[in-house]
């Protein structure tokens, strides 16, 4: 892949695909600015090396031109995240769109309207992927969070960048973040994976056992896992159909000599709403009308030390349902192991909405080695896949 340090952009229109696509409230306020945040190494080396930035991203799921999905409203915030004034053009294709971009100055950034405006964006057509080639000399995809996708402004439209095409600051370091955990990172590599379903996370599984030395499960994963040696697991989420796969993904693991690690002791309720009674079983022992919602204390002690005896860490989803208090004691204490191992030096990386969003609410976040921004195209790059948005990239495509 080519370097965009390297490049001398004075004077050069540089497409910069990004993933604006923020939370915004019904006030129209942005509620959530990281991913303004994450954009913003990549627009500044642009700037940085004469070059101006036409920003093009998507903006929710507008069916047509459908304004209460205009970028507009999010171009103040932008600004302000970033800086810089922001020039806005209320398209993303067609002649005038074209021009503006021709009266940038170097240093300056337009943010185009959202180009989900055209079906022809999700369609991944290449006429529409033609016309927003027009719109700048070079093209940069930093939008990591819609790589997975194989559209006009991610994908398509790189065809007519040979040799002009790069990956932003952030593609990189979440590729670069991918790469430590699958292939090059310090070992013993450790996954750690949690939430609600093993169904979301079989692909990643297959995929894991083989890259990684030990994989922890932990949440509601892990009963379909305790399930299929043999335990009893009362009224827990179990994937009964997904026992036989569990099964596989053991015995997989054993003929690598790597290791699953499961709770050995789990924090049960009767009722998911109602926990007048809550009690602790032994993992492969929970009774019929009990229900595990979260790890015991010996658990979170064993996974502590699993975390400490390794040099890179993957963490994604929490190992209770840490939105109730009562059951948020195993989640909470595996933030703090994870800290603690950062202060010792351990590479830990959080990837998954519900991650990070357990980890903003149990503590604060900053510590961590590496959090990611992206939740499909990263679940999809665990699975071993290479992104669309990556693929099209090399010069052969
Ligand atoms: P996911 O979106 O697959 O990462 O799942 C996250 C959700 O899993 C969170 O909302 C947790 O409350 C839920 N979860 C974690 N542990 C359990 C459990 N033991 N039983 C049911 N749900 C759980």
């Amino acid at each position: 892949m080519l370097d965009l340090h390297k490049q001398d952009l004075n004077n050069k229109r540089v497409i910069v695909r990004v993933d604006l696509n923020v939370p915004v409230d019904q006030m129209d306020n942005v509620t959530d600015i990281t991913r303004i945040e994450a954009c913003q190494a990549t627009i500044e080396l642009v700037l940085q090396l004469g070059g101006s930035c036409v920003l093009l991203s998507h903006l929710g799921r507008p069916r047509g031109k459908d304004k209460r999905f205009s970028l507009k409203k999010i171009v103040t915030t932008v600004s302000t995240v970033l800086n810089k004034p922001i020039l806005f053009f209320e398209d993303c294709i067609g002649d005038s769109a074209e021009q503006a971009t021709l009266e940038l100055e170097p240093g300056q950034i337009i943010l185009m309207e959202n180009l989900r405006f055209y079906e022809e964006e999700t369609a991944g057509d290449i006429e529409f992927a033609k016309k927003l080639a027009r719109l700048g000399d070079l093209y940069v995809n930093d939008a990591f969070g819609t790589s997975h996708r194989e559209h006009a402004s991610t994908a398509t439209i790189a065809k007519f960048f040979k040799n002009k095409k790069f990956a932003g600051n952030l593609l990189q370091k979440e590729l670069e973040a991918i790469s430590q955990i699958a292939n090059h990172g310090e070992k013993p590599v450790l996954a750690i994976l949690g939430g609600a379903k093993v169904s979301s996370k079989l692909s990643i599984l297959y995929n894991l056992v083989k890259k990684v030395d030990k994989i922890i499960i932990g949440g509601g994963m892990a009963y379909t896992f305790l399930k299929a040696k043999g335990g009893a697991v009362g009224k827990s989420l179990l994937e009964e159909h997904l026992v036989a796969e569990a099964k596989e993904i053991l015995l997989i693991a054993k003929k690598l000599g790597k290791e699953i690690i499961l709770p050995t002791d789990i924090l049960a309720s009767k009722d998911f709403d109602n926990n007048q009674d809550i009690k602790t079983f032994k993992s492969s022992e929970i009774d019929d009308e009990w229900m595990g919602l979260d790890i015991g204390v010996e658990s979170a002690e064993k996974f502590k030390n699993e975390i400490f005896t390794s040099k890179t860490i993957f963490w994604n989803g929490p190992v209770g349902v840490f939105e109730k208090e009562l059951f948020s004691n195993g989640t909470r204490s595996l933030c703090t192991s994870l800290k603690q191992a950062k202060e010792r030096g351990i590479n830990v990386i959080v990837g998954g909405g519900d991650s990070i969003a357990a980890l903003k609410k149990l503590g604060n976040k900053e510590w961590v080695s590496y959090i990611s921004t992206g939740g499909g195209a990263l679940l999809e790059s665990l699975e071993g896949k290479t992104l669309p948005g990556v693929k099209a990239l090399a010069n052969d495509y």
